[in-house]
């Protein structure tokens, strides 16, 4: 019997409720010529939940990321997504099953102004509704403006992205993913190189947008992760260090002379 089954009758009998896990990554290893980058990780994530990975450069971070968005392909283990397979799945149909990644840098168009970067990444209407293009554009002003307005860009909707600051460019990115309406958001570092206020902010950005979704965040600053975090899952040579609540994590031994303590 797989663990997926005996994690969801531990979870029914302690809750008494019907709440499976959104995410589960259950064994996950991928070599790369016999280097295991993730070796053997399991990972639950529940609805609603924001869960943040720490852990020292090369623990195996990213790679996970890699791994649920299907850039890397896992060498054994396996990510279910709300009932999905994901490491049968294609890139693209891995973004179609809802899940949305950030990567560390910024990949918005510089030339292009705020609103253009947020209508480029509305998802493309099929079918019938593609083709009633007043109805469209109207539908997608409305989400463009909405979505502006959540990232603290309401009023640059006309600037172009290459005169925005380095911390607004992060929200663009995040705005970019948002508009697709993701079910699962992965931010790599989202707040690397931001102000304070921008990283308050940030922090505050995540919390509003969790709402019906569930995220994975990597970050350092731990003061952040702080502000965010509903649980921590520490990694450390591909592995899993420790997890649970910020402050049970920051007490660990393991945790302090691995990462926190340096
Ligand atoms: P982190 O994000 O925790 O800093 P990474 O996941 O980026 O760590 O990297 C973990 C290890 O895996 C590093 O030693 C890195 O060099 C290696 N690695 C990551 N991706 C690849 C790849 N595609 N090919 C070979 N080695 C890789
Ligand atoms: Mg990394």
């Amino acid at each position: 019997m797989s663990i997926t089954a005996q994690e969801n009758d531990r979870r029914l009998s302690i809750n008494g409720l019907q709440k499976p896990f959104a995410l589960y990554i259950e064994n996950l290893t991928v070599s790369f010529d016999g280097f295991k980058a993730v070796d053997n990780l399991s990972l639950y994530v529940d609805e609603g939940e924001i869960r943040v990975i720490i852990g020292p450069n090369g623990a195996g971070k990213t790679t996970v990321l890699d791994l649920i968005c299907g850039k890397t392909r896992a060498s054994s283990g396996s990510i279910k997504f709300r009932d999905k397979e994901l490491t049968r799945l294609k890139e693209h149909e891995i973004i179609e099953a809802g899940v949305g990644r950030k990567f560390q840098n910024p990949s918005i168009y510089e030339e292009l102004t705020v609103f253009e970067n947020l209508e480029l990444s509305y998802p493309r209407g099929k079918g019938v509704m593609g083709t009633l293009f007043f109805k469209r554009d109207e539908a997608l002003c409305r989400k463009v403006q909405e979505t502006a307005e959540t990232i603290f860009l309401g009023d640059k909707l006309h600037t172009r992205a290459g005169l925005l600051s380095h911390g607004q460019k992060q929200w663009l990115e995040i705005g970019m993913l948002l508009i697709q309406n993701p079910s699962l958001l992965m931010l790599d570092e989202p707040v690397a190189g931001m102000s304070v206020s921008e990283r308050t902010q940030t922090a505050e950005l995540l919390r509003k947008i969790i709402k019906g979704r569930s995220a994975i965040v990597i970050e350092h600053d731990m003061k952040f992760v702080e502000e965010i975090a509903d649980r921590v899952t520490v990694m450390h040579q591909g592995k899993l260090l420790a997890e649970g609540s910020m402050d049970s994590v920051k007490r660990n031994r393991k945790v302090i002379d691995v990462y926190l303590g340096q």
